[in-house]
């Protein structure tokens, strides 16, 4: 530990934590004598900027702001840079490269409106909580012709289109960050400078309009974003030989379905529900019984129906007309309506005990023969579905009743797949009139909107679900970076087998491995009757200890080391969400509907069955649809996701929520520095041993002049590449001279 000493009656004491976060920073000895101001750490984490006063022995003398002079210990010291690079617009034009001096240039800049700061090839975004002047047709202009090239999601957008043409490549723009870090608005961004540059047709004012359909079925309030996205999106857009959209594909997923049958106190479930409660005209309420949102269940138990500065009906309005441009008919239209009100409806099921082995059954009230009315079935063979389950045991079929939280949960799982095929099929519907130009030239621009590493105190499926996709984001992330150092290293004559490949191999191999891996031996015990959580816990414990990114906890609990940080899971709900069942008697009668959406729900979910439904069963207790596991759906999704973007040239965007209330102005360094650590950024500035620096008329001499030291630098045939932290000695030399 390292003290600091009052050099002055009014300085206050400040006991310095040493620093272990330095991983990347430069502090050697030598480059610590010539610095002139630096970052000290105050004991609650901020970084402060000193003016070095002295230097002599271990320890320096700093004077912080108002006065305040200190006396630490010098290896706790963390280079700043000169002023003349406060605000610079790429990251790595900083000649101290450390996290202190990042942050400071990115809040430097997040001050004055200016979100966007290039991180050498990513684009860094945090979110302005607040309309900023910095989009629309003049900008659009700008961009296009040139004229302005600060950073921005528009300049990102525009080397694509660029490249895509130049090069005859597929281009991707990747967009990743927590939750309400931007992401969403992001792509809708780009997406606008793409509809505006490659418009003409009119079909980007359909892709446009895609996103507020999308956004009401698959968005909800939560506690970290009032328009949180609960599903990753990939938008494909097609363009043609002259540049201009021709169509455009759109891919989802992973939906958290839980959500229509639960939420937290605080936030909502999609936003459909409350807008079609809100907005439905008097002739639709009275066709699907509809009532106000207050009356549902599922709406009801999270005690929030409303979102700050949003009018549901409004919206209800707007998602309407833009399903009218996305050509799905009126009679479609009320048909998904439909669906909706018998997912709410379902919710309001109640069921009755009818013997003394507490076997219910579904009560024949409202809400029941609601349902079977919007859905288009027998009531009857609706309330049989709800209360016994056929099950094959050997070669007879044996009728089972249902329990109390068994029927709930036949209600609950017919409610979700209700929804999730609805999502699907509405997908399906905006992909059909969007693929218009079919003669495809095979140039497209795909963005990607995905959730971010996760870390709460609590990490449940889903946690391991998007972590693991975010694995694999990373993986092609550091590919893609490493890839362009060394071109830039070979294209200079730089000998580059030097250069370290970070990569995460490891921990997705601890995912993907079979048949012991984290995913196979999560279907493996999915797929047993008698599993349970506790018997996947000691599962994945017996078989992957010896894995170096694994480690098993007490109880429910593992651990995964990610490259983003350890995580550890709580394997409570694990086998239930990754079966995801739905009985094979609920799909038989969705197939028995009238309707025509149920119908198409049905075959839909026979379809993705691996092997089919009918035949053999399972034994007593298991499921009898043998659907893909969701985990394995998930993975395959991802893997035909990896191949897309490995065609492609990618365009990083890293999106920053700068503070967890939602809120313009506010700037929280830690929140922002746990973000860039977990986004790989921070390494990759300067991971690389040599930050290039382009100097025509230094020599070589020169920098013997300067005390430089051989290893400390390469000379290529166009630059002279540094070790992280030489520039900003150099500097501090020259300022001193001057
Ligand atoms: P994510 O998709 O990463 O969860 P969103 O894109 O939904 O986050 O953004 C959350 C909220 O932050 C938005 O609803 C909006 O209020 C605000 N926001 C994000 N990006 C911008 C931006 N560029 N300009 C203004 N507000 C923004
Ligand atoms: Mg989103």
């Amino acid at each position: 530990q390292s003290l600091a000493n009052d050099m002055d009656t009014d300085a206050a004491t400040v006991t310095l934590p040493q620093s272990d976060e330095r991983r990347w920073s430069d502090t050697s000895a030598y480059a610590r004598k010539k610095i002139l101001q630096s970052w000290i750490q105050l004991p609650n984490g901020k970084w402060e900027l000193g003016k070095i006063l002295s230097t002599s022995g271990e320890e320096s003398v700093l004077s912080l702001a108002e006065g305040k002079v200190i006396k630490v210990m010098s290896e706790t010291l963390v280079p700043a840079n000169p002023d003349i690079l406060d605000g610079v617009d790429d990251l790595m034009q900083l000649s101290y490269l450390n996290e202190p001096s990042v942050l400071y240039n990115l809040n430097y800049r997040y001050n004055q409106d200016m979100i966007y700061t290039k991180a050498g090839p990513v684009l860094v975004a945090v979110n302005p909580f607040k309309e900023v002047p910095l989009y629309g047709s003049r900008y659009i202009e700008a961009y296009r012709k040139g004229s302005n090239d600060s950073p921005h999601v528009y300049a990102i957008a525009d080397t694509a289109i660029r490249e895509m043409i130049r090069d005859e490549v597929n281009q991707s723009i990747i967009i990743s960050g927590e939750s309400g870090a931007g992401k969403t608005e992001t792509a809708k961004i780009a997406m606008q400078y793409l509809a505006a540059l490659g418009g003409g047709s009119g079909i980007e004012y359909e892709i446009l309009k895609t996103n507020p359909i999308i956004e009401a079925f698959g968005n909800a309030k939560t506690l970290r974003n009032d328009n949180s996205s609960r599903f990753g999106k990939l938008t494909e857009i097609h363009f043609s030989e002259t540049g201009k959209i021709s169509g455009a594909q759109v891919q989802t997923f992973l939906l958290e379905k839980s959500r229509v049958v639960q939420c937290a106190e605080g936030e909502r479930s999609y936003h459909i529900f409350y807008q079609l409660c809100a907005g439905a005209s008097p002739a639709l309420r009275e066709k699907l019984n509809l009532k106000s949102a207050h009356e549902y269940k599922y709406l009801g138990q999270s005690n929030c129906y409303s979102i700050n500065g949003v009018d549901d009906a409004e919206r209800f309005h707007t998602v309407k007309e833009a399903l009218d441009i996305v050509h799905v008919s009126k009679e479609d239209q009320e048909s998904v309506f439909a669906m909706l009100a018998a997912v709410l409806w379902l919710g309001n099921v109640s069921f009755t005990v009818i013997d003394n082995e507490n076997h219910v059954e579904p009560v024949a009230y409202e809400s029941l023969l609601t349902v079977a009315k919007l859905i288009g079935c027998n009531s009857n063979d609706l309330k049989l579905s709800l209360s016994k389950r056929n099950m094959r045991v050997g070669k007879d079929t044996i009728v089972q009743k249902l329990t109390l939280p068994q029927a709930i949960d036949a209600r609950d799982a017919l409610a979700k797949s209700i929804y999730s095929c609805l999502f699907d099929w509405l997908v399906e519907q905006i992909n059909k009139s969007l693929a218009v130009g079919k003669r495809r030239t095979g140039r497209s621009i795909s963005i990607l909107d995905i959730y971010g590493f996760e870390s709460f105190d609590k990490n449940s499926f889903e946690q391991f679900c998007i972590n693991y996709a975010n694995e694999r984001l990373q993986q092609h992330f550091n590919r893609h970076l490493f890839k362009l150092e060394q071109e830039e290293y070979i294209q200079d004559g730089i000998d580059w087998t030097r250069v370290d490949f970070e990569d995460n191999q490891d921990c997705l191999s601890l995912f993907e491995k079979k048949p012991l891996g984290l995913l196979s031996l999560l279907d493996e015990e999915s797929t047993f009757p008698n599993g349970t959580d506790l018997t996947l816990a000691n599962k994945l414990k017996q078989h992957l200890l010896s894995n170096s990114c694994f480690r098993g906890d007490r109880g429910k609990l593992f651990t995964v080391v990610h490259y983003a940080g350890e995580v550890t899971y709580e394997t409570t709900g694990f086998l239930e969400k990754n079966r995801d069942f739905l009985h094979l008697d609920s799909i038989q009668l969705l197939s028995s509907c009238s309707c025509h959406l149920p119908q198409a729900f049905a075959s839909s979910m026979l379809i993705q069955s691996e092997k089919p439904v009918v035949g053999p069963l399972h034994k007593a207790g298991g499921a009898d649809s043998q659907r893909l596991s969701v985990a394995t759906k998930f993975k395959g999704q991802l893997f035909q996701l990896m191949q897309r973007l490995g065609n492609t040239t990618p365009h990083f965007i890293r999106c920053i929520k700068p503070n967890n209330v939602q809120s313009p102005g506010l700037y929280e360094q830690g929140l922002v520095l746990q973000q860039l650590r977990c986004c790989g950024v921070l390494e990759h500035l300067c991971k690389g041993p040599y930050n290039t620096f382009l100097l025509e008329l230094v020599s070589v001499a020169i920098l013997h002049q300067f005390n430089i030291l051989p290893e400390m630098y390469q000379v290529g045939y166009t630059k002279l590449f540094f070790r992280t932290g030489q520039i900003g000695v150099l500097e501090d030399t020259r300022n001193r001279t001057l």
